[in-house]
């Protein structure tokens, strides 16, 4: 989804929409309607800091479109955070909803701030602060935040106590992403990871390529990643070839059990100097020989150096914006399939979806049941999606913003324009 890190984030997400718009055939007015987000909020506000002293912190919140239903979306704490990156993100939610059909809009949040040098207390009087900012525009029926980056369940934990402090009473379904204790959901934690392994499953089929015995090579070796991987590995058969980590990489051609590698880095805090395997690289990672690439770490790793050189029959995107534009069409040339991150990695949003609708029902589910609706959704979803791909002779990534758009346009023309 970003495009590239010297572009504005929100001008790239503009033009996503008009590609889809003229493909489509859709109306001017309504493609307008697409290119602004519906309500943005800027809040500065104090922090007393541990010294004494006193800073003043700017944050956003942006709700880019509801005609689907409430908002969603995570809050990044980041000192680069600007609001055209908060606009396109939101933007990015809201397509990313509408890909897996739950019934929310996209939103996205920021505080510039510093959080690898806060002190645990200045970061808890900082979200609380912001939650207080942000709680007129926040809520279990309007918008729903959720961890992002240097967020997590603790965030979340401060964000719904703010919240319910306000109201008076307990509101668990004003944020997703809390501790299981405060009524998070089973099988979040791994959400991300199972839903990418699910989709992978259903493209295979229309590929061509077997995952059982197939070979996979995963970039990131982090939550999204190694779920993947063990997914893959366990549930599916296929043979985890090559992974990494901001260290390094490593590679086996017979495979590794995942589950020793994820020992490996507990103890020695990396994938690299696992016993038996050969050092690669992370540009090398991307072109090993392997049926299946994962790229689950950052953005922009594939670009048009090296898009000619990805060897791999399926990209499954787990990470958020690891494909160029300009690489998309060199993939699309060499008929890689590419499952673009708003369908590959939605597990997440998925059962963040799951856990707010056990939240306001007061009713928790079990991990199999989470498993099994998250199944449904990614398998619904992927095959939505190449319906489409096939339809229009276009790759996935276009294919999906199609399915999306379309979703988020038919409710707003049933709706009809107020007044
Ligand atoms: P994480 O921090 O758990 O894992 C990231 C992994 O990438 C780590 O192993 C890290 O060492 C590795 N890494 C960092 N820099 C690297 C580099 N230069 N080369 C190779 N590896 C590198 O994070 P995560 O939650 O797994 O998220 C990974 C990606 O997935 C991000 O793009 C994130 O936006 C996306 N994502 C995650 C979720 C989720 O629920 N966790 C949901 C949607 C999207």
């Amino acid at each position: 989804m970003p495009s590239n890190s010297t572009a504005n984030p929100f001008e790239t997400a503009k033009q996503q929409v008009d590609i889809v718009a003229k493909l489509i055939g859709l109306d001017p007015g309504v493609t307008e309607v697409l290119k602004h987000p519906k309500r943005e909020l800027t809040v500065n506000f104090p922090v007393r800091m541990d010294d004494g002293s006193l800073r003043t912190y700017t944050g956003y919140r942006v709700q880019y479109n509801m005609a689907r239903g409430p908002t969603k979306g995570g809050i990044r704490y980041h000192p680069q955070v600007t609001l055209d990156e908060v606009r396109a993100l939101a933007a990015w939610m809201t397509w990313k909803c509408a890909v897996v059909n739950i019934p929310y809009g996209g939103a996205k949040g920021g505080v510039i701030c510093d959080p690898k040098h806060m002190s645990r207390g200045e970061l808890e009087r900082l979200t609380r602060r912001f939650a207080n900012e942000i709680a007129p525009i926040i809520g279990p029926e309007m918008d729903i935040p959720a961890p992002d980056v240097y967020t997590d369940s603790q965030t979340m934990a401060w964000i719904m106590d703010t919240y319910s402090m306000l109201k008076g009473y307990s509101v668990p379904g004003v944020v997703t992403g809390k501790p299981i204790s405060l009524g998070g959901s089973e099988g979040r934690g791994e959400a991300t990871g199972r839903g990418c392994a699910y989709v992978i499953r259903e493209a295979a089929k229309d590929v061509g390529v077997k995952v059982k015995g197939g070979t996979v090579a995963v970039q990131g070796f982090g939550n999204a990643g190694s779920v993947a991987a063990n997914i893959l590995a366990e549930e599916q058969g296929a043979k985890i070839i090559a992974v990494s980590d901001s260290k390094g990489g490593i590679y086996k051609a017979d495979g590794f059990n995942p589950k020793t590698v994820e020992e490996h880095k507990a103890k020695t805090g990396s994938v690299v100097g696992f016993p038996g395997a050969k050092s690669i690289s992370n540009e090398e990672i991307l072109e090993t020989k392997a049926d299946i690439l994962i790229p689950a770490a950052l953005e922009n790793q594939i670009t048009k150096k090296n898009a000619d050189k990805i060897q791999a029959k399926i990209v499954a995107e787990a990470a958020n914006g690891p494909t160029l534009p300009e690489a998309d069409t060199i993939l699309f040339e060499k008929k890689v399939t590419v499952l673009p991150d708003v369908l590959a990695n939605a597990g997440g949003v998925t059962v963040s979806y799951f856990e707010w609708a056990q939240d306001i029902q007061g009713y928790f589910w079990g991990l199999q049941e989470v498993n099994s609706r998250l199944e449904r959704v990614m398998t619904e979803s992927y095959g939505a999606v190449h319906k489409v791909a096939t339809q229009h002779a276009v790759h996935n990534r276009t294919a999906a913003y199609v399915v999306a758009i379309q979703r988020v346009v038919d409710a707003i023309k049933i709706r009809g324009i107020y007044p």
